[in-house]
């Protein structure tokens, strides 16, 4: 069975609340490497959308996607705010207008899309340690699990696992993009904010999934 816009609905709203509830920890690893807001700044914004998507009535999985990028956007500051708001707006441009299931093709081409909008807005690259170190292996890992046919709930699955190795794998990188890239090689050992971010989002869009 495909995902439907509740599935979306329940991610987005699982998402605001691991955001909040995970804020310290964000707060934290942004502190280290960054301005010590990323967890500030992503709980409000999805806390925003989440708000906005249970005023408004949404027919399909593209729709909702799209406005949970545009309230992203408009509410993120900072670098995060742009790079996630590119990201939903991608994911929800790869899937066909009027569809009101998502196959786990649909699933994949959201995440390869969210991946490269972010590699293009940000400028960055596997291994600049960045949030993209989290989406990159996600989005290859997703598209894999689907070429060996598996569900959309799977594909899901094991694009929240990659994410999450693939966050903490930035531990040992050292930083080349945004404000962390200002300490160089002093980043190194410790893990970017917006990659654990990521795992959380993509965790909570797996666990939306089933049941
Ligand atoms: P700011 O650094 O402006 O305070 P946030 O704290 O909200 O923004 O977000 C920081 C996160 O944004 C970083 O941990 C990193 O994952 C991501 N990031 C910053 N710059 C870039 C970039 N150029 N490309 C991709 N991701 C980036
Ligand atoms: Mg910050
Ligand atoms: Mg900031």
């Amino acid at each position: 069975m495909g995902l439907r816009t509740e599935w979306v609905l329940r991610w987005i709203d699982a998402t605001s609340r691991a955001l909040e509830d995970n804020k310290p920890l964000l707060t934290e690893l942004d502190s280290v490497i960054g301005d010590g807001d990323h967890g500030e700044n992503l709980a409000r914004g999805f806390a925003a959308v989440d708000q906005k998507l249970s005023s408004l009535i949404v027919e399909t999985p593209r729709q909702a996607l799209r406005t949970t990028g545009v309230i992203l956007l408009a509410s993120v500051g900072g670098a995060a705010g742009p790079l996630y708001g590119t990201a939903f707006l991608r994911a929800a441009k790869a899937i066909p207008k009027d569809a009101l299931e998502l196959g786990p093709q649909d699933v994949a081409m959201m995440l390869v899309k969210a991946a490269e909008g972010i590699a293009e807005r940000g400028g960055c690259q596997p291994g600049d340690k960045t949030m993209l170190d989290a989406w990159y292996p996600a989005a290859t890992n997703a598209a894999a699990a689907v070429a060996k046919g598996a569900g959309a709930a799977e594909v899901l699955q094991i694009a929240a696992k990659a994410a999450l190795s693939g966050a903490d794998g930035t531990l040992s990188m050292s930083a080349a993009k945004g404000r962390a890239s200002l300490l160089g090689e002093r980043s190194i050992g410790h893990k970017d904010p917006g990659a654990i971010s990521t795992a959380m989002i993509l965790s909570a869009a797996a666990t939306s999934a089933v049941g």
